[in-house]
C-alpha cells in the first residue's frame, strides 16, 4: 500500500507533537471527545431534515477503551464519520479553521504557545502514541476505511469493516519514560478525572466499562468482579451551570474550543434571564477580529439552543449588524424545536431576545468602558470601525446606542477620548465639536486650520478612519453641540471686528480676488483672504457637505467614477507677507503665484497635485 505524505505545515506540527516536550500532554483526550461531540453534532443537525438518521440518535454517545495489554486507548463516536477522501484531507492537512497565520505563528511561536493558543486538535494524539488507527464509517455509506500513522513519515487509507457509521481512534501508547507515564491513561481514575476535568459540559454521555469488585453476598470473603458501564461526564452544557462554579479558564476553553479563537476573549457575559422571555445567554466578545471580520464573508450569528439542544449555529436574527462582532449561545425552552429559519424570523420570543441580549451587550461594553479601559481600548481597536459603521449605516437611527461607546484620537492628549469626555473639558464659550480629518495623526497635525483652532485653546477630534466624517455626520450632534470641521468654510473663531476686518479686505481686494479665482480655471469655487491662519501662506476649505476627506473617499471608492467634487476655496493668509505681495504682481505673476498657492495648500491639505513639473518649473522660476 502507498504510504502517503502529510502536508508540510501538517508535518511540521506533526513533528512538534510527536516530540513534544509540553506539559500537558493529558489535553489530547480533550481534544480527541470534542472531534468526537462535533461528529456527533453534524449528525444530530442532520436527523432535523433526515428522518433516515432516526431512532439512531437516540444513542449518541462517545465511548472510551482502555486495553492495558495491547497498551491502547480507543476513543469511540457514532457521529457523522468520515469517507476516505475526509480522511485524506481532514486528517492529511491542518483543518484549523480561522487562522490564517497559523504558518507564520508556527515559525515564530514556541511549541507551548503554538499549543496553548490554537489547541492541536487530532494531532495531539501523537503527542502520547507511536501510532494512531482511524477506522471510520461515513453516515450514508456501506463502506468503511482504516487510516493509519506512526507519525510523521506519513500515513495509509485502506478499506476497512466497521457495521456502524462514525469513528473509532486507536491510540498505540508510547513507552513510558522518566517524566512521562503513557500508561496512566489506561487507568481508569485517570481516564475520569481527566473527562470531569475537560470535558464535563460534553452534552453526550462519555463512557467506559469500569469493573468494580464487590464482596458476594452471603459468603465471607469471596470477591466478584462486575463491569458496568458508567457516564463519565454530568453532561451539564457549561451555561446552565450557576456562575460560581464556573473558572474562568472553563469559560475561556470552552470559547477558544468553540468558536476557534486563539485568544481569550475581552469580555464573558454569562446571564440567565427569566421574565417575558426565559433563558440563558452565554456571549463572548473577542478581543481580536477574525480575519475575515470586515469581508462580505464574515458571518454573524449566535448559536440557538432550544433546551441544551442546538437548532441553528449562527442565528443572524439574535444580534443587530454594529454588534456582529459577538460570539457565543443562547439556550431557550421557549423556542420549538423544529423551527426553521423562516419561521424564526417571525418568532416573538427570539424578538423579545433579541432585544435584551442587545441592551446588555451594550452594557456590558459600557461598563468596560468605565471599569476596564484598557481592556475596552484593545476591543476598540478591533471593533471600534463596526460601531462607526453601526451608526452611518442606520442614517443615525442607532446613534443612542452607540454614540457614547465610541472613542476617537483628540488633541488633548496622546489618547483616545469618548465625546461625553470631550464636551467635559470644552471651554465655556466653545459651541461646537471641532475635528479635522486626514490619513494619520501626524499628517492632520499639519493641516494649518488645526494649527489655527489649536492655537484659540479648542481640542480637535482626529478622524483617521474613512468612516468617521460619515459617521459624524450621520449623528449630526452629541449632547446638542455640533460636529464643525475645523477646514470647513464656516468655521470662523475670530472676535467680531476681525471678522469686519477680513470682510473688508475682501471687499476691497475682490478685482485681485476674481482674478486668481480665474487662473485657477475652475479648481476652486473662490479666493479669499482670512485672518484665522498663522503661520501657513494658504489653505483649502470646502462649502457645503462634502468635505476635501470625503471627497477622497468617495471617489476611492470601487463603484466610484471619480466625479465627486468637494466645493473648494482657496484662502490666504490676511497676515502673511504674501497677502502684501499679491498686491503688487502683474496679472501674469499673479497667476503664477495663485497657482502655486492653490498647489501649495493641495500638499499641506495631503492632497495630490495634478501637474507636479508645472509645480516644480513654477518653484524653480521664483528660485533664478
Ligand atoms: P478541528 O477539530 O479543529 O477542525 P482537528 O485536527 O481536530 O481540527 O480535526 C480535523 C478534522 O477532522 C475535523 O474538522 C473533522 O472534520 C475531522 N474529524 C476529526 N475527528 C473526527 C471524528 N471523530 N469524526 C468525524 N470527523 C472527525
Amino acid at each position: 500500500m502507498r504510504k502517503k505524505q502529510f502536508k508540510a505545515e501538517s508535518k511540521k506540527l506533526l513533528d512538534m507533537m510527536i516530540n513534544s516536550i509540553y506539559t500537558h500532554k493529558e489535553i489530547f483526550l480533550r481534544e480527541l471527545i470534542s472531534n468526537g461531540s462535533d461528529a456527533i453534532d453534524k449528525l444530530y443537525f442532520r436527523s432535523l431534515t433526515d428522518e433516515s438518521v432516526g431512532m439512531y440518535k437516540e444513542d449518541f454517545h462517545i465511548f472510551i477503551t482502555p486495553d492495558k495489554d495491547a497498551r491502547t486507548l480507543t476513543i469511540e463516536d457514532n457521529g457523522c464519520g468520515m469517507t476516505a477522501d475526509e480522511l485524506e484531507s481532514n486528517l492529511g492537512t491542518i483543518a484549523k479553521s480561522g487562522s490564517l497565520d497559523f504558518k507564520k505563528d508556527m515559525e515564530e511561536k514556541s511549541e507551548v504557545e503554538i499549543i496553548g493558543q490554537f489547541g492541536v486538535g487530532f494531532y495531539s494524539a501523537f503527542m502520547v502514541s507511536d501510532k494512531v488507527t482511524v477506522l471510520s464509517r461515513a453516515f450514508g455509506e456501506e463502506s468503511a476505511n482504516l487510516w493509519t500513522s506512526q507519525g510523521a513519515d506519513g500515513y495509509t487509507i485502506e478499506p476497512a469493516e466497521k457495521d456502524t457509521a462514525g469513528t473509532v481512534i486507536t491510540l498505540y501508547l508510547k513507552e513510558d519514560t522518566e517524566e512521562e507515564k503513557y500508561s496512566d491513561y489506561l487507568e481508569t481514575y485517570k481516564i475520569t478525572s481527566l473527562v470531569k476535568k475537560y470535558s464535563d459540559y460534553i452534552r453526550y454521555p462519555i463512557m467506559m466499562d469500569v469493573e468494580t469488585t464487590h464482596p458476594v453476598e452471603g459468603k465471607e470473603d469471596e470477591y466478584e468482579t462486575v463491569t458496568e458501564t458508567r457516564t463519565l461526564n454530568s453532561m451539564v452544557p457549561l451555561w446552565r451551570k450557576n456562575k460560581n462554579e464556573i473558572t474562568e479558564e472553563e469559560y475561556e476553553s470552552f470559547y477558544k474550543d468553540k468558536f476557534y479563537d486563539y485568544t481569550a476573549p475581552a469580555k464573558v457575559i454569562h446571564s440567565k434571564v427569566e421574565g417575558q422571555a426565559t433563558y440563558d445567554a452565554l456571549l463572548f466578545i473577542p478581543k481580536k477580529a477574525p480575519y475575515d471580520y470586515y469581508t462580505k464573508e464574515y458571518e454573524k450569528g449566535l448559536q440557538l439552543y432550544s433546551n441544551g439542544v442546538l437548532i441553528m449555529d449562527k442565528c443572524p436574527d439574535l444580534l443587530p449588524d454594529y454588534f456582529s462582532f459577538v460570539k457565543g449561545l443562547v439556550d431557550s425552552s421557549d423556542l420549538t424545536l423544529n423551527i426553521s429559519r423562516e419561521t424564526l424570523q417571525h418568532d416573538y420570543q427570539l424578538k423579545l431576545i433579541a432585544r435584551t441580549i442587545e441592551k446588555k451587550i451594550k452594557s456590558e461594553l459600557t461598563n468596560m468602558l468605565k471599569n476596564d479601559r484598557e481592556n475596552y481600548e484593545e476591543f476598540y481597536k478591533a471593533f471600534g470601525m463596526q460601531l462607526k459603521y453601526g451608526v452611518y449605516e442606520s442614517y443615525g437611527a442607532n446613534k443612542e446606542t452607540l454614540q457614547d461607546l465610541l472613542l476617537f484620537v483628540s488633541s488633548h492628549e496622546d489618547k483616545l477620548t469618548t465625546l461625553n469626555e470631550y464636551c467635559d473639558r470644552m471651554k465655556e464659550d466653545q459651541e461646537n465639536i471641532y475635528y479635522a480629518c486626514g490619513e494619520t495623526k501626524a499628517k492632520i497635525d499639519m493641516l494649518p486650520q488645526v494649527e489655527a483652532v489649536k492655537d484659540k485653546g479648542f481640542e480637535i477630534l482626529y478622524f483617521t478612519d474613512n468612516v468617521d466624517e460619515f459617521a459624524i455626520q450621520m449623528m449630526s450632534e452629541y449632547d446638542q453641540k455640533h460636529f464643525v470641521n475645523v477646514c470647513a468654510d464656516n468655521l470662523d473663531l475670530s472676535s467680531d471686528e476681525e471678522k469686519e476686518a477680513v470682510k473688508k479686505e475682501n471687499e476691497d481686494s475682490k478685482e485681485l480676488l476674481d482674478k486668481m479665482k480665474d487662473a485657477l480655471g475652475g479648481s476652486v469655487t473662490s479666493v479669499r483672504f482670512t485672518n484665522t491662519l498663522k503661520n501657513h501662506p494658504a489653505c483649502l476649505t470646502s462649502e457645503g457637505m462634502v468635505s476635501t476627506e470625503m471627497e477622497k473617499v468617495l471617489n476611492s471608492m470601487p463603484n466610484s467614477n471619480g466625479e465627486v467634487k468637494a466645493e473648494t476655496v482657496l484662502e490666504i493668509n490676511a497676515n502673511h507677507p504674501v497677502a502684501e505681495k499679491l498686491k503688487t504682481l502683474s496679472d501674469e505673476n499673479l497667476t503664477k503665484y495663485a497657482k502655486l498657492l492653490y498647489m501649495q495648500a493641495r500638499l499641506i491639505g495631503g492632497l495630490t497635485i495634478e501637474d507636479p513639473a508645472e509645480f516644480s518649473s513654477l518653484i524653480s522660476e521664483l528660485m533664478v
